[in-house]
């Protein structure tokens, strides 16, 4: 893993890595050992300027390139990325510290599939059949690029996140400033590169190295940018939002989650809890669909908790480029002391601490992990459903157990956080799945599952999750406008409706 030609240039403009004019040295560090991955400097907004520039000059070209030929680039760029896999992962590893088994198996296979999804979705954009809607007109409904889109990404799936903002994008014939997180910016380097290498037109995708309150604020509010796709935390969205709206763009903000994980009593046990554990404790906890509040029916509540505690105790934590390892490091030390704030302040409440709620010395295999910011899998019960575990976005290997008596308590519980981008139900009662899956506000409810996502379906969230959708052609809704043409058929010069604005009728 050859990361030093990101030493001298760590922005991405116009097709090549350039140093920028930025002089404010950033290192990008394992958290699993607290040692530098790569040392980059930061964006400065003028950097972002020029990416503006170069997306802003490559826009006609990209925009009037035929779908086959969009879709091309984007295949070339899934065989590439295939081809370069393990590279992905371990520098996907590297600056997360994700568990080399979830980079390899999840993060860039999942990349790959959405860059192949995308390739076709580019030959699939739809509009209304054309028709003579007035009798006298024939409308039809052209399907446009928006312009040069402003896309700002998040730390917990860097490479995910970069080929969901950077995808859909493109393949509608828009062009892209993206600014990564600036814990995790090098697999979205690696990624816009290797499009470059698949024969992706200079300007197209440009990627900015820099911090949120610097090149953010200037992306997000650069009068060069027509549309901006935020995916990250509530607050900042909004603040996004603020920028974008004074400077009249369109907006796409994927944000926070909380998602509640609802056991009826019918429901599978063992499933359930397997599903739980997983669930909550995917990429450390760090996903904003993981399962994070289980609501449980006061028969299973305590085979529930028992049977989650036992799994708990057992994941691996360690070193993430160890195969064998489940559990990985949180993604810094500042979010571990954050992570760990909830459940002490949780303690302090009366919550009870079932297992974890501290940091591991050693791992599975015996090795010291004093030095990575490493949490242990924390199973609390005993909160109020206004507590700040439940109601918060924890973002760590935390979950919280409830119990409920009625159906009509659960889908009430269920509901009563700001957030609503995904949730599960568990039962075997095909009318208990149905009313659930109506009834819960969020993006996606699963039934008998938790986190599986495919790139044919859209992913978003509902209230404060934000609104638009990620993957699936409906993205491509997002990254589009829609223009009505209308041809007069009359060839009449004299037409009747004029006399509401002059004269009589003829
Ligand atoms: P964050 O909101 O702190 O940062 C996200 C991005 O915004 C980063 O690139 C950051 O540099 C940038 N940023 C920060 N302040 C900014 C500002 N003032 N102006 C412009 N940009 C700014 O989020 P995070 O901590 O990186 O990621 C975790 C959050 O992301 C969680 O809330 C999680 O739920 C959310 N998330 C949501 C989805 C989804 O699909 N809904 C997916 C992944 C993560």
């Amino acid at each position: 893993m050859d990361l030093s030609s990101f030493a001298d240039g760590a922005q991405y403009i116009d097709g090549r890595l350039t140093a920028g004019t930025g002089d404010e040295p950033f290192e990008v560090v394992n958290p699993a050992d607290g040692s530098a991955v790569q040392r980059v400097r930061l964006a400065s907004p003028a950097d972002v300027d020029t990416a503006v520039a170069a997306a802003t000059a490559a826009l006609p070209d990209w925009s009037r390139a035929t779908p086959g030929a969009r879709a091309e680039v984007l295949l070339r760029l899934s065989t590439l990325l295939a081809d370069q896999a393990e590279e992905f992962a371990h520098v996907e590893t590297a600056q997360t510290g994700k568990p080399i088994k979830l980079s390899s198996e999840f993060d860039v296979p999942g990349t790959i599939d959405n860059t192949a999804f995308f390739a076709g979705a580019a030959r699939n954009l739809e509009g209304k059949a054309a028709g003579e809607y007035s009798g006298d007109h024939t409308s039809y409904v052209r399907r446009e690029a928006i312009g040069v889109v402003g896309s700002i990404a998040p730390w917990n799936y860097p490479l995910q996140m970069a080929a969901w903002k950077i995808l859909p994008a493109i393949a509608a014939g828009n062009t892209v400033v993206l600014k990564p997180a600036e814990l995790t910016p090098l697999t979205a380097l690696m990624f816009a590169r290797a499009a470059t290498a698949a024969g992706l037109p200079d300007g197209v995708v440009n990627v900015i190295t820099g911090a949120g309150r610097s090149a953010g604020e200037r992306l997000a509010g650069h009068p060069g940018v027509a549309m901006v796709s935020f995916t990250g935390s509530t607050p900042v969205g909004k603040r996004v939002a603020e920028l974008a709206t004074a400077t009249a763009k369109r907006t796409h903000l994927e944000l926070g989650g909380k998602a509640p994980f609802v056991v009826f009593a019918d429901a599978d046990l063992e499933a359930a809890v397997h599903g739980a554990v997983a669930g909550a404790l995917i990429n450390s906890g760090q996903d904003c669909t993981a399962a994070t509040r289980a609501y449980v029916q006061r028969p299973l509540y305590e085979a529930f908790v028992a049977g989650v505690a036992e799994l708990f105790a057992g994941v691996r934590l360690g070193d993430p480029r160890d195969p064998r390892t489940d559990l990985g490091p949180l993604v810094s030390y500042a979010h571990r002391d954050r992570v760990a704030g909830f459940v002490e302040r949780a303690r302090g409440y009366g919550a009870t601490v079932v297992t974890g709620g501290g940091a591991p010395s050693t791992g599975h295999d015996g090795s010291d992990l004093t030095r990575g910011a490493y949490y242990r899998p924390t199973l609390i019960t005993g909160v109020a459903q206004d507590s700040e575990v439940v109601q918060g976005e924890i973002f760590g290997p935390v979950l919280v157990v409830l119990p409920f008596d009625t159906d009509d308590e659960a889908l009430h519980l269920a509901n009563d956080t700001p957030y609503g981008l995904a949730a599960s139900a568990w039962t075997r009662d095909v009318h208990r799945a149905l009313r659930a899956t109506r009834e819960i506000a969020a993006g996606c409810v699963w039934v008998n599952d938790h986190i599986p996502i495919i790139s044919e379906m859209p992913h978003g969230g509902y209230k404060a999750s934000g609104y638009g959708k990620d993957m699936s052609q409906y993205s491509l809704d997002e990254y589009t406008q829609v223009k009505h043409v209308m041809f007069d058929t009359t060839a009449v010069a004299r037409k009747d409706w004029h006399r509401t604005v002059f004269g009589d009728r003829a």
